[in-house]
Order: C-alpha cells, then sequence, then structure tokens
C-alpha cells in the first residue's frame, strides 16, 4: 500500500511526479480554494480540458504554468504522454472547464491509468455543480444518485427515466438548455405531475435561481417564463414513495413479455395491461419501458 500525505506544496523529492486533480470553480472565478491556487502554481504543467478556457481561469491569478489539452478526443495518447512525464519526476495537474475533473469531464482514463501504474493521484477538493445544487435544494440529501447527462433521443431517455421510476434516493441529473423542457416533460410523464423536483440554474453565477415544485407546477414555470431556460442546469427529483402494500409490478410481467413479442407499441402494450389488471396506464407504462430491449425504440 502506498500511502501519501496532504499537503500544499509539491511532492518534490519523489523520483516519480504526482499528479493533482484540482477542482476549480463551477462560475464565480472566487470558488478555488487557496491550496488549489498554491499547487495550480507549482507544477511543472496543467492539463486541461479547454485551454483557451483555462487561461482565463489563470490569468486571473497570475499562473503561468504550461497548459496542455486533454478532452474526450485524445485522453487516451495523451495518458501515455502525460503518464511518461510523471515517471520522468514532473508534477502535473488536470483540470477541467468546471468543476470537479471527472464528475462528467475528462480524466477517468487518465487517473485509471497512474493508479495502474503506481503514480500518485492527489485530489484537490472544491466546486462540483452536483453538491452545490443538493447543498441548497432542501430535498433530502442523506441518501441520492447522480445520473449525470439522460440520453438525448427521447426513446432512449424513456428508457432512461424508466430504470428509475421506483428508485426512492433523490435522483440528480445535469441538463443542458435546448433539453431541459423535453427531459422534465418526459420526467412527468415516467414520475408522474405530482412528483416534486427543484431546478438549479446558473448556481454561483448572476442569474442563479432554484426552481422548486412538482413538474406540473415547475413546467408551467418555464412556459411562462421561457426566456429563463438558458444557462446551466442541474434537475433534482425526490425519490419515489413506495406504498407499503403497493401490488407488486412483477405480475404483469409476463403478460407484458408476451406483447412485448408481438412488437406491439408501448403504449398499446400499456393500455391492455392496465385495461387486464385495472391499474393505472401510466403505471404499466415505466414497466414495460423498464423490460423493453434497449436496442428497441418506444
Ligand atoms: N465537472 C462539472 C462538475 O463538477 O459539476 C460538470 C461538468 S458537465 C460537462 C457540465 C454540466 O454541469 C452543465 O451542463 C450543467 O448541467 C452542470 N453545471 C455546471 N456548472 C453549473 C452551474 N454553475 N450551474 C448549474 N449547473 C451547472
Amino acid at each position: 500500500m502506498t500511502l501519501f500525505s496532504a499537503s500544499t506544496s509539491v511532492r518534490a523529492s519523489a523520483s516519480c511526479g504526482t499528479l493533482y486533480v484540482v477542482a476549480t470553480p463551477i462560475g464565480n472565478l472566487q470558488d478555488i480554494s487557496q491550496r488549489a491556487l498554491a499547487l495550480l502554481a507549482q507544477v511543472d504543467w496543467i492539463a486541461a480540458e479547454d485551454t483557451r478556457h483555462s487561461k482565463i481561469l489563470l490569468q486571473n491569478y497570475a499562473l503561468q504554468r504550461p497548459l496542455i489539452s486533454l478532452h474526450e478526443h485524445n485522453e487516451t495518447e495523451r495518458t501515455e504522454q502525460l503518464l511518461n512525464r510523471l515517471l520522468r519526476g514532473e508534477n502535473g495537474a488536470l483540470i477541467s472547464d468546471a468543476g470537479t475533473p471527472l464528475i462528467n469531464d475528462p480524466g477517468y482514463v487518465l487517473v485509471k491509468r497512474l493508479r495502474q501504474a503506481g503514480v500518485a493521484v492527489v485530489p484537490i477538493p472544491g466546486p462540483s455543480a452536483v453538491i452545490t445544487a443538493l447543498s441548497a435544494a432542501g430535498l433530502p440529501t442523506d441518501r441520492f444518485t447522480y445520473e449525470g447527462f439522460l440520453p438525448a433521443r427521447s426513446s432512449k431517455r424513456l428508457q432512461a427515466l424508466a430504470k428509475l421510476a421506483d428508485e426512492s434516493r433523490t435522483l440528480v441529473f445535469y441538463e443542458s438548455p435546448h433539453r431541459l423542457i423535453e427531459s422534465l416533460q418526459d420526467m412527468a410523464e415516467i414520475f408522474g405531475s405530482q412528483r416534486q423536483l427543484v431546478v438549479a440554474k446558473e448556481l454561483t453565477k448572476q442569474f442563479e435561481q432554484f426552481v422548486s415544485g412538482d413538474f406540473a407546477e415547475v413546467l408551467a414555470y418555464f412556459a411562462a417564463h421561457s426566456d429563463r431556460v438558458r444557462g446551466e442546469f442541474v434537475v433534482m427529483v425526490s425519490g419515489a414513495v413506495l406504498a407499503e402494500e403497493a401490488p407488486s409490478v412483477s405480475e404483469w410481467d409476463d403478460l407484458i413479455g408476451v406483447l412485448l413479442q408481438q412488437r406491439l407499441p408501448v403504449k398499446q402494450i400499456s393500455e391492455i395491461v392496465a385495461e387486464f389488471y385495472q391499474v393505472k396506464r401510466k403505471a404499466v407504462y415505466s414497466r414495460v419501458l423498464a423490460l423493453k430491449p434497449e436496442s428497441e425504440g418506444v
């Protein structure tokens, strides 16, 4: 086992260097730790997702270290180059455009490879939109599940959401402004329009806002204020409250399976099963989506 002590100075004596994974602001440039600034001033190089973007942050703090690009299209080849530099004794930092690297940002391939090679990887914590949003949303945070971005296509998105329909932990999603409304509509379809949610917008920035209510209310709000569907969003949905004596959905599965084999549309299967078992179509709909093979559309 290898142990490394937490410090604000780079490990000068080691024959092999260290990679510092440094969290940077998600909007407000002041949200960066003193330890992060101290390390960014000392490392031999900084690997950044978008070097032009990161220059703004570095210039703001008069940091002048060489920048190396590391993004999803070159991460594999860059990883070997950076590994070799660290093995030669150089110290480096990894940053992303915003927040914590690897959280929906590049870095996983690099960090995994360095760990395999026994190179020290040291986290320098700081902002991440998921934690920032949860900390002020007023939804349960004792247990939550971070789902990142949902699929772009509605059929895939509905299938992904269907798998989460019974999840009792708070659900956290990242979403882009041009898909926000479609995604909220699909969530309302699967989770029910009464489920509570909080949409956190432009965290730590000038137009920071939290919009909360049930899906019907939040969708009505954005319909009335379409100019506010701009910027960056975190969507947090309260977990499912499962009735203690809710009937087991598995008793529908055989019939759903037979109808899926007939390649009937999800909507029609839901209607048939709902009619047969005298239950709500919406409840069956998410079960059908969950059982449907991923390769098939809705
Ligand atoms: N690494 C980042 C982190 O630690 O949160 C996430 C990067 S991911 C590519 C970008 C997404 O994070 C945005 O589309 C948005 O969903 C969310 N996000 C980032 N900054 C945000 C902010 N200031 N306010 C709201 N959401 C934000």
